[in-house]
């Protein structure tokens, strides 16, 4: 699967970016709150009402920039869960066939990672989709991993990344069988 990294630092990028402007607004938030209020124009300065509706211009002068980026980050984001949903495969069950082939090149062993980048290695029970099937990931061979109940569950929804799928790779160079792809992961295309 060539297109892990793009796939997986656009989406790093993305939540780095949403957490970068969720601080740019409450910074800008706390700083129009704690400035010195100017009463709106018109009001009487000492008017508590001029006041208020100073503050109120301020906080919503401070936040409409962080805001808007909020908003387009959003959009991306809903544009690109959209743009999963619409890659899921038909198909979410292995065939007893996937399972048997992917289970045999696996040693019926779990091939996720335990700590440091080591093999799991407990007996598997579970045929897993590497690249995760509710972001688009192909029900195949390709994407199969063998997994024990603990991994899977550890595992979830969570696009892996590319150090952990070239990892993977190298594992199943000391296991895999000559005949079989060490290579791992396979995305649905657009319909
Ligand atoms: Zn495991």
């Amino acid at each position: 699967m060539q297109e892990l990294g793009r796939i997986y630092w656009t989406r790093q990028g993305l939540r780095l970016a949403y957490s970068a402007v969720m601080i740019w607004f409450a910074v800008a938030l706390m700083s129009a709150l704690m400035a010195k209020v100017t009463p709106a124009a018109g009001a009487g300065p000492s008017s508590a009402a001029g006041v208020l509706r100073g503050l109120f211009d301020g906080v919503v002068a401070a936040v409409t920039l962080p805001g808007v980026a909020a908003v387009v980050l959003g959009i991306v984001a809903a544009v690109m869960t959209n743009r999963d949903v619409r890659r899921r495969d038909p198909v979410r069950r292995f065939t007893r066939q996937q399972r048997r082939e992917g289970m045999a090149r696996a040693g019926g062993l779990c091939e996720l990672e335990a700590d440091f980048g080591r093999r799991c290695g407990r007996p598997a029970e579970h045929g897993d989709h590497f690249y995760p099937w509710s972001k688009g990931g192909s029900t195949s061979l390709q994407n199969f991993v063998a997994a024990c109940a603990r991994c899977n569950r550890a595992k979830r929804a969570r696009i892996p990344s590319p150090a952990q799928q070239q990892r993977l790779e190298r594992r199943r160079r000391d296991y895999v069988p000559p005949s079989s792809s060490v290579s791992v992961g396979e995305r649905q295309p657009l319909p």
